[in-house]
């Protein structure tokens, strides 16, 4: 919270590994990310540098941030970070070859939705936002500068930005437990199919109606929209009240 706005965020540990040098190492590789495997890897100064966006992320800063931690880093957890890295190296084999220099644990902070903050603040002159990204900050930087310096001279942006509106932040989300749980859920959906109609698995069942047990007696399979617990369809007979996703 900072002048009186509420930016809901929680950081998760977000981890990578450098190898040893290697001459083997092409100087041109292209990025190599592998979702299935929650893994990307790139060159780096003929290095390999292995960074993960595991399916169940560590959340970090439960007990608050100290005022004087300022890119610093957090220890390594190998029982955390090892199945990510040992799906690398069954991907990558010369990972069996070479040595791992540095592990790398820093903190990054996440939205409910996994989308950034930016714009003005609703019922506050002059206050913009630009945060919440997610772990790929430095990829957006040139985009949202561009798009923040036309917010701020113009008073609106010149593209359709309503997926990114910080004016879709509610008062609900203001709530550590909401956040801490989501954002666990939040790191590892970088790198899953973006599902239309895709429904959060944690942090649920936050607002109901007075009529949920109602439409649950009927066979509603639920989905949350602003929070709310809403009934998106009903189930038939057997039919299980789970979304499937598929490309069918
Ligand atoms: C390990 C790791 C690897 C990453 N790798 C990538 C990557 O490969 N690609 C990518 O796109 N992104 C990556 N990211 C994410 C990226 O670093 C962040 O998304 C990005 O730095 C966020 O930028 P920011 O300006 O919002 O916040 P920050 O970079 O955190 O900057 C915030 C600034 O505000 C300052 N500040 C804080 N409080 C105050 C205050 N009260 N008054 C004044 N100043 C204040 C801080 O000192 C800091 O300088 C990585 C993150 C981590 C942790």
């Amino acid at each position: 919270k900072m002048c009186g706005v509420n930016i809901p965020l929680h950081a998760c540990e977000h981890f990578y590994a450098l190898t040893e040098y290697s001459e083997e190492i092409p100087k041109n590789l292209p990025i190599l990310r592998n979702p299935d495997a929650h893994i990307y890897v790139k060159e780096d100064a003929g290095k390999l540098l292995i960074g993960a966006f595991e399916k169940k992320a560590k959340p970090w800063g439960m007990d608050g941030i100290p005022e004087s931690f300022e890119f610093d880093s957090l220890p390594n957890d190998l029982d955390h970070f090892g199945p990510v890295l040992i799906e690398a190296m069954e991907r990558l084999p010369i990972l069996n070859d070479i040595g791992i220099r540095t592990y790398f644990n820093g903190p990054e902070s996440f939205t409910p939705d996994d989308r950034y903050y930016l714009g003005k603040v609703p019922y506050k002159d002059n206050i913009y936002v630009s945060t919440g990204f997610n772990s790929i900050g430095v990829q957006s930087a040139g985009g949202v500068g561009k798009v923040m310096a036309e917010w701020i001279a113009n008073g609106k942006s010149a593209i359709d930005l309503w997926d990114v509106d910080v004016a879709r932040v509610l008062d609900f989300q203001d709530d550590t437990e909401y956040l801490r749980e989501r954002s666990s859920e939040t790191l590892g959906l970088l790198y899953s199919v973006h599902w239309p109609f895709y429904q959060f698995e944690t942090s649920r069942n936050k607002i109901q109606s007075p009529l949920y047990k109602t439409l649950e007696s009927e066979g509603a399979c639920f989905g949350e929209a602003a929070g709310w617990e809403r009934a998106n369809w009903y189930a038939k007979n057997d039919q299980k009240r789970e979304y499937e996703y598929s490309y069918g």
